[in-house]
């Protein structure tokens, strides 16, 4: 018996029956010899860890562009934290580990620079619009490895486009919204329970509200700290969802009502500020430039980074281009294209 094999039967006997073990996996899309010491997801994990546009995400902007201040949460950042609580949860509730992590790590590599602003720019520019979730999975499938993608199960897939609420209900408008597993519905709830926090935090430490101007009745509920309200949200998700013997993952009824009310807050006092929203715009009008430029300029897109054009068409190729950048790439591609360069000696 293999080393990986012995992991499996431990999953079969410790895991909760409704976890999804590795060695019940839909598989890959193209398949491919099994490792002989990891598991599935344990593979896929250290895929996306070991990923360029993993490491692309510490230079990708979450709330505050391209921050200067040391203890701004980052796009990899965000991510870990999510990773953290999703892992907390899965343990508690026996589900596995190792398939929530990957669907964890994996789940905003789709992220365009300068946050959801460049979001909104590229869903302006493209014909069929753009999100990050969709991204996402392009990268994994077809954009990492030199365009032969990562190759990953059919469960981390599945959870990481299945992973966004947007602004709608916490729980999805249906059970098609939802991922398969428990493992991705953990993740796409962790998703929200971190930044509605984190995001705070940064935003207090930006100066740009103070904790007390924070509704009451929400601090009550979930905490007037960062580490309170975290613990707040995930002793909840893992209470909650066990109560329905884990059929299900949920937040309480007073916690999650809590948690949408500190987002639509935060939209109106931090995501929208004036103050956050203004670079924002300077942002946009970056990947407009860049945009433009390189439609007009395919063939420029392979020295600069991108894929050639020829396989899904120039538009498709610049936004996978774009979407890639991090904000300082973008910034200073920007600079290196329309601004004139300082003069340097032959
Ligand atoms: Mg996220």
């Amino acid at each position: 018996m293999t080393i990986r094999e012995s992991i499996e039967e431990r999953e079969q006997s410790l895991l909760s029956p409704r976890a999804a073990c590795s060695r019940s996996s839909r598989g890959r899309p193209r398949s491919e010899e099994p490792c002989p010491v990891r598991t599935c997801y344990q593979v896929d994990r250290d895929r996306i860890l070991h990923s360029k546009s993993f490491r692309r995400l510490k230079h990708k902007t979450q709330v505050f562009l391209s921050p200067e201040g040391d203890h701004y949460r980052t796009r990899l950042t965000h991510t870990l934290e999510v990773s953290q609580i999703a892992r907390t949860v899965a343990r508690a509730l026996q589900l596995n580990e190792d398939l929530t992590e990957a669907v964890a790590l994996g789940h905003d590599l789709g992220h365009t620079p300068f946050g959801h602003a460049g979001e909104r720019v590229l869903d302006e520019l493209l014909q069929d619009g753009f999100h990050h979730v969709r991204q996402s999975l392009r990268v994994v499938d077809l954009l990492e490895n030199d365009g032969a993608g990562l190759n990953l199960t059919w469960e981390v897939r599945d959870g990481i486009l299945h992973h966004s609420k947007g602004r709608g209900a916490l729980l999805g408008k249906g059970e098609c919204d939802l991922p398969a597993t428990l493992e991705g519905q953990v993740v796409r709830l962790a998703d929200i329970v971190a930044y509605v926090s984190h995001d705070l935090d940064d935003a207090i430490r930006a100066g740009l509200i103070s904790g007390e101007a924070v509704p009451a009745p929400l601090r009550e509920v979930l905490g007037s700290w960062h580490g309170e309200r975290i613990n707040t949200m995930v002793v909840d998700m893992i209470a909650t969802s066990l109560a329905t013997g884990t059929a299900s993952i949920r937040l309480s009824e007073p916690v999650s009502q809590a948690v949408t009310e500190l987002r639509d807050w935060l939209f109106r006092h931090v995501y929208q500020a004036e103050s956050v929203a203004a670079d924002f715009h300077k942002a946009s009008h970056v990947l407009r430039a860049l945009f433009d430029y390189f439609l007009a300029h395919p063939g420029e897109l392979t020295a600069c980074g991108g894929r050639p054009s020829e396989q899904d068409g120039v538009e498709v190729a610049v936004a996978d281009f774009l979407a890639g950048m991090t904000d300082r790439y973008a910034m200073n591609l920007y600079q290196r294209l329309f601004l004139p360069q300082p003069w340097k000696a032959l």
